[in-house]
């Protein structure tokens, strides 16, 4: 059966529609990446795990992915920042990309080809301002500063679908983010201030520093080119940030800047916007303090909702992703065990038919996740696959080829999933309880074996006795 076309929603269309990368199987993703002054919150790593699905789908689907995603280690909060912390920019700013990127492995999340650094990119931002001027489209204000004239450019506004009829002409927006009313010409580079203190490079409009929109046109077109397959980010980076981007880069080139636009809508939490007034903004650090994987985070901010839709975080939410995941893991371990049952060098061990239930699942995951990366619908055939092959278990109608048929299409389905297996690291004192259990059961000295058990239980741990021995899992 042919494979299906992968699709995704495009904003920009506002449609969902073939991915038609310009040089195939080639596809270059570029990701707005975190403003580097803080630790990251799960809402800025549902953006994360979501763009890192795409990554993994496009993969699967045979495409060779060139992902570039920037760190912002300049603008006002980060100066903020650092002056707070009485540390250079450099050396504040560098605490929390390391952050970003432990948070990353912890989540599973596969770090991008090239990571920069916006200040890495100085020169290449100021040739592009440059080029702006020169035509046309950007100009010196008398405040010292350099701004994008969108009055230049009459697509602008074109992907939030920005009625400019009723703009200001001439309102000069000084900040990165603003609102839609907010709507004018925005800063390119800004002059220096005082509050700005050792943070500054020369240029020819003077020292200052680039604005916030600027870095991603720039790192963008440095690193894959005037065109770009897929552009990312969170849904509010859509307006000004993209619609920027989009103003500078085609002024600039004179090409589509972007083939397709893809954005993760936010991430609540019990149904409301994270704020920190709320006190409900957790960073990944604050959740696995709670006791949970990052692997159980990962699987909560992949469920309940598709990227393109709110999801809603609870810590019932966390829990109903500990019991899913042990459900995968114990199944996991019965299929592996039947693999086991049979060397796999034995003549005729593998199936000389593909073990249907297993061909059917590949198939619908394949089409759920060229369908707009429908994360729910490919869960919901993999509960089914689980429910009807335990059943096999259970009746011992699962043969060793046929297991290993599963075992490959859950490895296929998570090279998508990135879940990973269950890893139970055993603590040196529960380890030494185990040992003297073993020795106990050796003796047959069954009173010492039970009264073993229950302080190994008190410990937080769930004991089975196997044919191949004492097995832990976490209770
Ligand atoms: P920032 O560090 O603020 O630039 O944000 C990094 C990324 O996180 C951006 O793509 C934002 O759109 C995204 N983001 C911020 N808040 C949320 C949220 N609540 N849910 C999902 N993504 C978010
Ligand atoms: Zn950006």
């Amino acid at each position: 059966m042919p494979r299906p076309t992968f699709q995704l929603y495009d904003t920009m269309s506002r449609a969902v529609v073939p991915l038609t990368p310009l040089a195939p199987p080639k596809v270059s993703l570029y990701v707005c990446g975190p403003t580097i002054y803080n630790y990251g919150h799960i809402g800025n790593f549902r953006t994360y795990v979501a763009v890192d699905l795409l990554r993994r789908a496009l993969k699967h689907f045979g495409f060779k992915v060139d992902h570039v995603m920037q760190f912002t280690d300049v603008d006002d909060k980060t100066i903020r920042g650092s002056r707070e912390s009485q540390l250079p920019l450099k050396e504040f700013t560098a605490i929390y990309r390391k952050a970003f990127l432990e948070d990353a492995v912890t989540l599973k999340i596969e770090i991008p080809e090239r990571t920069p650094n916006a200040t890495d990119h100085i020169p290449e931002m100021i040739a592009l301002i440059k080029r702006l001027i020169d035509k046309g489209s950007a100009y010196v204000s008398d405040d010292g500063s350099v701004y994008f004239r969108i009055a230049a450019f009459p697509k602008y506004g074109c992907l939030c679908h920005l009625d400019l009829q009723n703009l200001i002409s001439g309102a000069r927006v000084n900040q990165d983010e603003y609102e839609k009313e907010g709507v004018g010409d925005f800063v390119l580079w800004k002059k220096w201030v005082a509050a700005d203190g050792d943070v500054g490079w020369e240029s020819p409009w003077g020292k200052g520093r680039p604005g916030w929109h600027i870095e991603c046109s720039a790192l963008s077109m440095e690193h894959l080119g005037p065109q770009i397959d897929i552009h990312g980010g969170g849904t509010d980076l859509r307006f000004p940030h993209h619609e920027n981007e989009i103003a500078q880069s085609e002024a600039a080139t004179g090409k589509t800047f972007v083939g397709h636009w893809f954005h993760v809508e936010h991430l609540l939490v019990d149904g409301q916007k994270m704020s920190k007034s709320l006190g409900n903004m957790y960073t990944v650090r604050q959740v696995l303090e709670r006791g949970y994987t990052g692997r159980e985070l990962r699987y909560a901010l992949l469920s309940g909702a598709n990227y393109g839709k709110n999801l809603n975080f609870t810590w019932q939410g966390m829990e109903d992703a500990k019991t899913a995941l042990a459900r995968i893991d114990e199944w996991r371990k019965r299929v592996r065990d039947t693999v086991a049952t049979v060397p796999l060098t034995t003549p005729g061990v593998r199936a000389i038919e593909p073990y249907a239930p297993a061909v059917a699942f590949l198939e619908h995951l394949d089409r759920a996740l060229a369908e707009d990366l429908n994360v729910n619908d490919a869960r919901g055939h993999l509960f089914t696959l689980i429910r009807e092959t335990n059943k096999a278990l259970d009746e011992g109608q699962l043969t060793a080829a046929q297991a290993y048929e599963l075992d490959a299409a859950w490895t296929t389905l998570d090279a998508v999933f990135g879940l990973g297996d269950a890893t139970v690291s055993i603590p040196p004192e529960v380890q030494a309880l185990l040992d003297k259990r073993a020795a106990a059961r050796k003796a047959k000295d069954f009173s010492q074996s039970d009264s073993l058990r229950k302080e190994i239980e008190a410990l937080g741990w769930k004991l089975k006795d196997t044919a191949k021995g004492q097995e832990l899992t976490s209770a």
